[in-house]
């Protein structure tokens, strides 16, 4: 469970409070979630604003188109053909003939 922060009510007492946020009133566009005291805008007003600004800041990034690679077709590997196996007779090594 979330704890409850009891705000102060006015940016004054914030002040002395070193609050970061106080109570007010609700804002223009009726939220009433406090204000901060660095400069009395609303809290959701601001994270608004902040988070649009961070948007509006990053470039768009738009897809790069796909080069296309020409499919290269290699012909069938030559498979080398077995070597026959030799019968020798044994005893065929001397030590002329290693
Ligand atoms: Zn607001």
């Amino acid at each position: 469970m979330k704890k409850k922060i009891i705000l102060p009510e006015t940016r004054k007492a914030a002040n002395v409070m070193k609050s970061k946020t106080y109570l007010g009133g609700p804002c223009k566009k009726g939220h009433n979630e406090g204000r901060l005291t660095s400069n009395g805008d609303c809290v959701v007003c601001n994270r608004e604003r902040v988070s649009r600004a961070y948007f509006d800041s990053k470039p768009i990034c738009a897809p790069e188109p796909i080069e296309e690679i020409p499919l290269i077709i290699y012909p069938p590997y030559p498979t080398l053909a077995k070597p026959k196996r030799v019968r020798r007779k044994p005893g065929w090594a001397t030590i002329e003939h290693p």
